[in-house]
């Protein structure tokens, strides 16, 4: 007869399981987890100089080994820093030949917003994971068209809402969820910046997917959604514009109220015209804010009880596409899939259709 193993023994020998798995063969067990994903930029504009290039130079799960870019003068600069062969280096018209490189895992549209739904599905088409800057696309339509692209290629698809991704965010989406302060009552979000744009910026041009409601709304439409965890079921919103010699076809600003089930009012505001950064929230045991909640470092808020909420020092884009990256390598669907950013286009188009209609209720 076998003795039966005792507990001190059959914990020795699972913790041996364990050590062999992390330490003696793990490419075995756990293929590819250590390995960091090859990304390669399309567009090399402020958002992907400014703030994606030095979150590339921090991931765990991704580096940069790429880029697609019509600008030929900027290859020296992002070639030197991160040190990728010519062979990685694409133009707009060449882009699809990054089917053959496997250095390249994923593409990260950060192109002008008319442009999002073309390069993503060229990407996807090339067999290639794909992360796509908000808002998501120009239309419902593109938007559809991207998520097929992905779905019929099996990559993921993942927007570039790191506001999602930010852990004071996370704290609030789960105050939502668990209804700590009790049920949410009444949201209030505003995003905005005091801008000013030179003649034929693309942020100015309709045709360009310009105007403050695709630029800046998308952050209170996603944030009235991500508090509440509720989806609108109506929406009114009037779009308008001060300056029209810099905006000759785009909303300069424009507020809107999205209609929750249960009678619930999320009501936003975005604007180029002056700074706005706030979420409030209240419910029926209390509030909770973010302020600022949408900047690139500095979220911070507190509750009604005394609870602070103070900043995190990670920097939030490394953060996104390591959590985006993981989720490729680990097979499952990124924390903002496509469906989400889908989701906030067609509030876009229906704000945009009230307006049209003089701030008549339109049913999303
Ligand atoms: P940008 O104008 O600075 O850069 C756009 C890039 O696209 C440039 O390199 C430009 O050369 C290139 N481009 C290629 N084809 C073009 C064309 N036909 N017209 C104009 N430019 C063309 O813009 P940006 O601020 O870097 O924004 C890019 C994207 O990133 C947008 O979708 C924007 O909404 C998004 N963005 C997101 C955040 C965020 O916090 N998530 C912040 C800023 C921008």
């Amino acid at each position: 007869m076998k003795t039966p193993i005792t507990r001190k023994q059959f914990l020795k020998i699972s913790s041996g399981f364990a050590a062999a798995a992390t330490f003696g063969f793990p490419n075995l067990i756990l293929p590819r987890r250590k390995e960091k994903l090859g990304v390669a930029l399309v567009g090399l504009g402020n958002y992907s100089h400014g703030q994606l290039r030095p979150g590339l130079r921090i991931t765990e799960h991704c580096e940069l080994r790429g880029i697609v870019t019509g600008s030929p003068e900027k290859i020296p600069e992002w070639q030197g820093e991160f040190g990728f062969p010519d062979k990685n280096i694409y133009d707009y018209g060449n882009m699809h030949q990054i089917a053959d490189n496997n250095d390249i895992d994923v593409v990260y549209i950060v192109l002008p917003n008319h442009l999002h739904a073309e390069y993503s599905i060229i990407g996807a088409d090339a067999g290639k994971h794909v992360m796509c800057e908000k808002p998501m696309a120009m239309d419902e339509a593109e938007c559809r068209a991207m998520i097929e692209a992905a779905e019929k290629n099996r990559v993921n698809l993942s927007i570039g809402y790191r506001m999602q991704h930010e852990p004071n965010t996370q704290t609030i989406i789960r105050y939502g969820r668990e209804q700590t302060y009790g049920r949410v009552t009444g949201i209030e979000a505003a995003g905005a910046f005091n801008g000013n744009f030179p003649e034929g910026d693309w942020r100015t041009i309709a045709a360009y997917g310009g105007g403050s409601l695709y630029d800046m709304g998308v952050y209170p439409i996603n944030a009235i959604r991500y508090s509440s965890g509720l989806e609108p079921i109506a929406v009114t919103g009037v779009l308008s514009t001060e300056r029209t010699e810099m905006f000759p076809d785009v909303d300069e600003s424009a507020i809107f109220e999205l209609e929750l089930p249960g009678g619930i009012i999320g009501k936003g505001e975005c604007s180029f015209a002056r700074n706005m950064n706030h979420l409030d929230v209240s419910c029926t045991d209390g509030w909770y804010r973010l302020s600022p909640f949408l900047s690139y470092s500095g979220v911070q808020g507190e509750t009604s009880d005394g609870t602070q909420l103070p900043p995190n020092p990670n920097h939030q884009q490394a953060r996104q596409m390591d959590n985006d990256a993981l989720a490729i390598k680990e097979g499952r669907p990124p924390l903002v899939p496509g469906a989400e950013g889908l989701r906030d286009v067609r509030i876009v188009q229906a704000i945009m259709e009230s307006s049209r209609r003089g701030g008549e209720r339109v049913e999303v």
